[in-house]
């Protein structure tokens, strides 16, 4: 294990001497040269300057503030070795902006995911921080992909279409035209997948990854549960048993977390081959699992929740089916059960997946389909061939449209950024 650290002079003279923290590689001070504290934070440090006495402490990076015991002795490093998981447990999982991906969940065994709640099991020491450079609400050099060039709203795409399955039985089962479920299909008949990573419709518990592998597993997942469900976790598992060819359907973040694993160190590479096909849902928010069920129970909405839907606008309506039928709330009073981490969300159309789905505004049962790359492309050809996908243009009034709410949603969550950081105010 090599650990790149350098050590630098703060004078002992100065009582708060001026420190710039930056984000990363992060400011640590030990005290104690071979102390346990030392040794922990730095287990492969073959060198450690004593620079005296010190009245300053940094509060993990984030202030300063002075020490109790004057004259105690410090080190004040600068290292690459931030303890990664510390750092997502205290930026992103305290801080309430976990999205519930599961990019982290199952990656190594500290991190779990149960019933809407992403739950650190145990102290992680290792150096890699892959948790971090995967985690799409944090910044890791490397890794991040923010901010999303401007370019073009919607992101990089060859064409855009509109599509269904032509499958009745799909269709019937599937949020809307059942294009995302005609798709794994024709992966699985191609031999293009051989298992797929879906989200369930939960039971007891929230809805969570699973691994289909076959028409009736695909069909079980059919539908849109509007929380985060970590099925991430679920490729992380099938990779650590060494399955390949794996189809991924997600929203923006998991995709984002999946762009984020081609770049990780030391084994992102190798990771991400083992992804032939991802398949991208549009997402303008999710909500918290645990305050929508918090929020179900108080309406009286008890049961099985059979179906969830936002219809496009001019609805403005959240409605959850059950098997005494539907309900239907105002979104104002959903809006306050969305996550937090959504609001610095700034990709609507999952720009980073072979094929992005959502719906077509005022065409029922029908998608809206963005063909990225050439393995969509070819997949949705075939489907179309094999007789299982029917597709059309998408009109040209729709598209206008979802360009500006793609454009929309990025500008609201810059603002929030700007909001957070201190240099501006959320609108
Ligand atoms: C949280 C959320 C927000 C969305 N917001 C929008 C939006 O603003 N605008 C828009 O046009 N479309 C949105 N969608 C997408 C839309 O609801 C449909 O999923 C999409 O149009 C595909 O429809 P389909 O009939 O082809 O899907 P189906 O054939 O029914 O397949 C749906 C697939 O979605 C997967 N899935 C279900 N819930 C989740 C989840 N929580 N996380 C990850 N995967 C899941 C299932 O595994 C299933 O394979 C959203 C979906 C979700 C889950
Ligand atoms: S957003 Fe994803 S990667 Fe980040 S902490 Fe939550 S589950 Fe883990
Ligand atoms: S708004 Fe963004 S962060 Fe939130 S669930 Fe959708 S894609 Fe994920």
């Amino acid at each position: 294990m090599s650990i790149s650290w350098r050590l630098s002079l703060i004078s002992p003279k100065t009582k708060y001497p001026e420190i710039t923290v930056p984000s990363r590689p992060c400011w640590h001070l030990v005290s104690g040269r071979n102390s346990p504290v030392c040794r922990r934070a730095f287990p492969s440090a073959n060198r450690v300057k004593v620079y005296g006495s010190f009245a300053l402490d940094l509060d993990q990076g984030a202030g300063i503030k002075p020490l109790q015991n004057r004259n105690e002795v410090v080190y004040v490093m600068e290292t690459d070795n931030i303890q990664g998981q510390s750092v997502l447990v205290e930026k992103v999982i305290s801080g309430g902006f976990c999205v519930k991906c599961g990019a982290c969940v199952g990656l190594c065994p500290y991190f779990n995911y149960f019933d809407g709640k992403v739950v650190v099991m145990d102290k992680c020491q290792a150096d890699t921080l892959r948790c971090l450079q995967l985690c799409p609400r944090a910044e890791y050099e490397g890794t991040s992909l923010h901010p999303i060039p401007e370019k073009e709203p919607i992101g990089p795409y060859r064409h855009v279409l509109v599509a269904r399955a032509i499958d009745e039985e799909i269709r019937n089962r599937a949020q809307y035209g059942g294009t995302v479920s005609a798709i794994l299909m024709e992966a699985f008949e191609k031999g293009d997948i051989r298992s797929a990573v879906l989200t369930d419709a939960g039971d007891r518990l929230s809805p969570g990854g699973v691994m289909a592998r076959n028409r009736e597993e695909v069909l079980d997942c059919a539908g849109s549960r509007y929380s985060g469900s970590a099925s991430l976790s679920v490729l992380n598992r099938a990779i650590s048993q060494g399955e390949d060819k794996i189809g991924v359907v997600g929203l923006p973040c998991q995709m984002e977390a999946l762009a984020r694993m081609e770049r990780m160190k030391p084994d992102g590479e190798e990771r991400s081959a083992r992804v032939s096909l991802k398949v991208g849902l549009f997402c303008t928010w999710a909500l918290d699992y645990r305050k929508l069920k918090a929020f179900l129970r108080e309406a009286g909405v008890g049961g099985a929740v059979l179906k969830y839907d936002i219809p496009p606008p001019p609805a403005d309506k959240f409605m959850v089916r059950t098997e005494k039928g539907w309900v239907d709330f105002p979104l104002s009073e959903v809006r306050p059960l969305i996550q937090k981490g959504c609001t610095l969300c700034q990709d609507m159309t999952a720009i980073w997946a072979d094929l992005s789905v959502g719906t077509v505004e005022g065409r029922e049962g029908w998608n809206t389909v963005i063909i990225r790359t050439e393995t969509g492309e070819e997949l949705i050809e075939e489907a179309v061939k094999a007789g299982k996908l029917e597709t059309g243009p998408l009109p040209e009034e729709n598209f206008e449209h979802l360009k500006e709410a793609s454009h929309n949603k990025r500008q609201r969550a810059k603002q929030v950024e700007l909001g957070a950081s201190g240099s501006g105010g959320e609108k």
